[in-house]
């Protein structure tokens, strides 16, 4: 069962809790109680495997390792999981090159019997967004663990936790087993610059010799903690567009009214694009449709006015040119090209001056044309796998649910493999890229069974 009363050994493991009793106690008191302790201490190690205190221990020292934006230290954490993975019999490691020296990625596998079979792989990016540790009460790379389990730093939920999780799941397999082969080959890749579109690190690696031969057949990648007792599961992640929509008109002094000036073709379109905004923002408020299963348009920057000294604007002369820029966000149960239509004909239409730009910072489709999505029904087999290891360790699955950002799981889905975004990480508060970001040691701990159940099933799945 996965839920072993890990809060239970966390608590018994402080000996310092024992307040020395030097000063005012008799010798013979003192003797007595070290005989109770003496005694006790046979029932407490076997009540506290070593194995759960130092998974807790190699977390802290993987989340010390700076890998934030913008200077990410990938060396060292691929140095310092390379040595993790070596520790663990069977386990092989190749770090490649794929761009420059600074952006390695580790590649660890654990070879199965049936070479033919294609092979499972699971997703863990190196890097994490900034931090701003003045907004923090401990410091964010401190990996600090307070009495009550949280053990804070940036990247204890996005996504060290998946990384150290993986190999301790294997660690324990290995060692209840020695004699453990999967049928399926596992391996696990560790890559650099998810947080900034993998341009540099997923994208490269799918499009390398040594991923081909992999013959990836499952994807696993990250997920999102759950606020409530059940582990959420990802099928899809929304596209991002960037969207740049630009009016041109005549300039003319401030006090002139007149039609066509740019500042008035924007607005119009801004408060179209409002409207669209709150309808979309309408369904999710009444509960038809969740936050990630919408398109998000939201303004991010409001470009125009004519510049004067000090940083100020002419105030007496309408500009000829204004731009908005939207971050726009579509699920992939969405038309991209009926949306493109929308933008075109009502948000930048040609008739008012207007001109658009869009920038996909993504694929919306896979290679067949299809959306990309993950069946979590029947036809994919993986699913049943999957979700009956999670609850054959004790485990429940949300609804599955479309992710609301973007993920690398986006590069295994454009090339038709299945792929789900999955993190366990339950009764936990969502704080991936906000201050305090912490993980209680025992959701850690709890984790590292669920993926045990998990890695056991897929990699002898035959099917
Ligand atoms: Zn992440």
């Amino acid at each position: 069962m996965c839920k072993s009363s890990y809060r239970l050994y966390v608590s018994q493991t402080k000996p310092a809790m024992v307040k020395p009793i030097w000063h005012n106690q008799s010798f013979f008191l003192l003797s007595t109680c070290a005989l109770i302790f003496i005694s006790l201490l046979p029932l407490t190690t076997q009540q506290t495997p070593e194995t759960a205190e130092t998974s807790i221990t190699r977390f802290q020292q993987y989340l010390r390792i700076k890998t934030a934006h913008p200077n990410p230290d990938y060396s060292t954490a691929v140095s310092f999981l390379n040595v993790l993975a070596k520790s663990i019999p069977n386990l092989i490691t190749k770090t490649l090159y794929l761009t420059t020296p600074q952006k390695p990625l580790l590649l660890v596998t654990f070879l199965g019997s049936n070479p033919n079979l294609p092979s499972i792989l699971f997703n863990s990016h190196l890097d994490s967004v900034p931090a701003e540790p003045s907004k923090w009460v401990h410091p964010p790379f401190s990996a600090i663990k307070t009495d009550d389990g949280k053990i804070f730093a940036r990247g204890a939920q996005d996504d060290k936790c998946i990384a150290i999780q993986y190999l301790e799941a294997l660690r324990n397999i290995i060692k209840r087993d020695p004699e453990f082969k999967p049928i399926r080959t596992l391996h696990i890749c560790y890559v650099p610059d998810e947080e900034i579109g993998g341009f540099d690190g997923m994208q490269k690696f799918v499009e390398s010799k040594e991923f081909k031969e992999m013959n990836v057949g499952f994807f696993l990648d990250e997920g999102q903690a759950s606020i409530n007792n059940k582990y959420r599961v990802f099928y899809a992640d929304r596209s991002p567009w960037n969207l740049v929509i630009k009016a041109v008109g005549k300039p003319g002094h401030g006090s002139k009214m007149f039609d066509d000036t740019a500042m008035e073709n924007l607005m119009k379109s801004i408060e179209v694009v409002s409207r669209f905004r709150e309808n979309q923002f309408d369904l999710v408020k009444t509960g038809v449709l969740a936050n990630s299963e919408v398109v998000s348009a939201n303004p991010v920057y409001l470009k125009a006015g004519t510049p004067s000294k000090n940083g100020n604007f002419v105030m007496n002369m309408q500009p000829s040119e204004a731009e908005v820029g939207y971050d726009v966000r579509l699920p992939p149960t969405v038309d991209p090209d009926l949306l493109k239509k929308r933008i075109a004909e009502e948000w930048a239409p040609k008739t008012r001056n207007m001109s658009y730009h869009i920038v996909e910072k993504g694929p919306l489709r896979d290679y067949m044309g299809r959306p990309l999505m993950t069946a979590t029904n029947d036809s994919n087999p993986w699913w049943n796998v999957f979700k009956d290891a999670v609850e054959a360790c004790g485990g429940e699955l949300e609804k599955p649910e479309i992710l609301s950002s973007t993920t690398d799981a986006r590069y295994m889905r454009q090339l038709g493999i299945p792929t789900f975004g999955f993190s366990p990480m339950k009764n936990t508060q969502i704080l991936l890229h906000d201050h305090n970001e912490y993980l209680e040691d025992n959701v850690f701990l709890e984790g590292i069974k669920v993926y045990e159940s998990i890695i056991k099933s897929l990699s002898s799945f035959e099917g």
